[in-house]
């Protein structure tokens, strides 16, 4: 099962992608988490594409392709994956058609998960990841027990330095711009399914699985 998760920033794809991993056992290749943890760790990587995930701004086509490309390769990935986060551009999308291609691969599912731009800021303002074991929750809409620490792990709950409103914002034009093209590109593919997402995130998930053609 190779499945991509397309929409906003904001969208669900982080929480989805975790709760979808885990039903097909197929490791989510978020290119977002993958930049953030070599920002953290300091890497070559992740001193060349701070600047641009600061600002909300795309990581140049080249960077994303060959850290994709390299752990697309990793045994873990060998029955299947989901894409996070990727592609977010045509030329991106174009270069993974042809990288399974060559190797007589193929994705079986795009998904696009689809909340208007006000839900979005909404949402992003009150969210928080948990450093130690990244569990993404809400403030706002479920809120943990104790404040500032993940109910799961007892983790540190932190705010994305890119999700405060001024970069969501150009996050959401960069989305606007770059990305939803890939609707019409996947569209044309016969391979989109779009669900709503500003549903819960329970029902957001059943409307994947039953889109994918999986039980719930
Ligand atoms: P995300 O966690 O998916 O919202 O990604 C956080 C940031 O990482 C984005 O705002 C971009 O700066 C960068 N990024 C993640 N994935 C990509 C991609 N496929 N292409 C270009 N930049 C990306």
């Amino acid at each position: 099962m190779r499945l991509i998760l397309l929409g906003g920033p904001g969208s669900g794809k982080g929480t989805q992608g975790a709760v979808l991993a885990q039903k097909f056992s197929i490791p989510t290749i978020s290119t977002g988490d993958l930049f953030r943890k070599n920002i953290a760790d300091n890497t070559p990587l992740g001193q060349k594409v701070k600047q641009y995930t600061d600002q909300g701004a795309l990581v140049p086509d080249a960077v994303v392709l060959d850290m994709v490309f390299d752990r697309l390769v990793q045994p873990d990935c060998a029955a299947g994956y989901l894409l996070d986060g990727f592609p977010r551009t045509i030329p991106q999308a174009e270069a993974l058609t042809k990288w399974l291609s060559e190797k007589n691969a193929a994705i079986d599912h795009v998904v696009l998960i689809d909340v208007d731009d006000e839900v979005i800021v909404d949402r992003l303002s009150s969210r928080r990841t948990c450093e130690s074991c990244g569990a993404i929750v809400s403030v706002k809409f479920s809120p943990p027990k104790k404040e500032g620490v993940c109910d799961l792990c007892g983790g540190k709950l932190v705010q994305r330095a890119d999700d405060n409103p001024g970069t969501v914002r150009d996050r959401l034009q960069v989305y606007h711009k770059n990305t939803e093209p890939l609707i019409a590109y996947y569209r044309q593919q016969g391979l989109l399914r779009a669900v709503d997402g500003s549903a819960s995130p329970e029902l957001v998930t059943k409307a994947i699985l039953a889109a994918v053609g999986a039980k719930s």
